[in-house]
């Protein structure tokens, strides 16, 4: 029967997302979830809606999102389109520009989904590589047959590291197709790419509830393109493709400028510590400006590492990219999970 199955699919792996193992259990450092509880307003505001009910459809569009990202960053709300997860908002870039046989371009080591996002359209995907201090070669933006979409993860994962915003609009003004920034992060960032949109339009910006807002179990996120884009970008998404509950959370968390602020200052001041400490220790750290760093050293063999802490119920990611080299992935938890986190890896050494 596997015959009826599309050959683009018979031939892929799948995305395999993080370990999430049992709620509760032991310090979860492996997928940059954010330690803290997300704002009360967000859960009061899905208690609002849930009194309502929920025998009707949701707002297609999420209206309430629209706005309140068209307020926090003074833009158009017809320039903002609602998705289930930024994994969601993805898929349907995908959908929308790449077509069967033609060419996606993505930077290399980055988010393994993007790849298989091009497999599922039947696609290409071209990965250039960083370079060794993680700046872009030029080749990034060279013309290419068949180049439709180009994904930029601003910062990286998994390195932390960020490309200037003078360097985005470079690239975006180069290339003939274009440019998501997928600015998963860029909360925890010194510049974001939003109003880059009014100086290039090939640019656009995803932006996810996940990370940021410690809303990972909602499943929301955003982008902001012009108008003419999202306008075709709402004829492939799901009809309703966000829940009642989550559009009011949604809103709610995006309004509360306050709380965002705070978390961010906690995760930053503890980045700072686990960069410090890592480097003490003998790890190479890029400088991070996400709520994760990236752990590479030479002539200690990091798999082990990552067994150790396992066992002892701590999870980190552990990466090893081919041509590129392995290394320890470590999500800023709270003070005290990144200090037991640190105390473990001192012993194993
Ligand atoms: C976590 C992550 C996402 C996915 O976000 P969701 O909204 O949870 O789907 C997208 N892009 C990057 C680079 C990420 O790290």
């Amino acid at each position: 029967m596997e015959k009826y199955v599309r050959p683009e699919i018979m031939a892929m792996n799948g995305y395999v997302p993080g370990e999430q193992p049992k709620a509760g259990q032991g310090i979860k450092l492996n997928t940059n979830e954010n330690p803290y509880r997300a704002s009360e307003k967000v859960y009061e505001a899905i208690r609002q809606a849930a009194a309502f009910g929920l025998s009707r459809y949701p707002d297609p569009t999420g209206t309430a999102v629209r706005v309140a990202v068209s307020k926090k960053f003074n833009i158009d709300p017809d320039s903002v389109l609602c998705g289930n997860g930024s994994d969601d908002l993805l898929t349907i870039l995908t959908r929308t520009f790449v077509g069967n046989s033609e060419l996606l371009r993505l930077p290399y080591p980055t988010y393994i989904l993007y790849r298989s996002l091009a497999e599922i359209q039947g696609a290409d995907s071209e990965l250039v590589p960083f370079n060794t201090d993680w700046t872009l070669p030029d080749t990034f933006f060279a013309a290419a047959p068949k180049l439709r979409l180009v994904f930029l993860p601003n910062p990286n994962s998994p390195s932390g590291t960020t490309i200037p915003k003078s360097r985005i609009l470079e690239i975006a003004e180069h290339l003939p197709c274009p440019l998501v920034v997928d600015e998963a992060y860029a909360d925890f960032a010194e510049e974001h790419c939003i109003d880059l949109i009014e100086k290039c339009d090939k640019i656009i910006v995803c932006r996810t509830l996940s990370k940021s807002y410690a809303l990972a179990g909602l499943r929301f996120g955003y982008l902001v393109a012009a108008p003419k884009w999202v306008a075709q970008m709402m004829k492939v998404k799901d009809s309703y493709n966000c829940d009642s509950l989550a559009i009011a959370a949604a809103a709610a968390a995006i309004s509360d400028d306050n709380w965002l602020a705070e978390n961010r200052t906690k995760i930053l001041a503890t980045r700072t510590r686990l960069t410090d400490e890592m480097r003490r220790l003998g790890f190479d750290v890029p400088t991070s400006h996400a709520n994760f760093t990236w752990n590479t050293r030479k002539n200690v063999a990091l798999k082990p590492v990552y067994d150790y802490l396992k066992n002892l119920g701590i999870l980190v990611r552990y990466m090893d990219y081919p041509c590129w080299g392995e290394g320890l992935r470590i999500s800023v938890g709270t003070e005290e999970q990144i200090n037991q986190c640190l105390d473990f890896i001192e012993k194993f050494l």
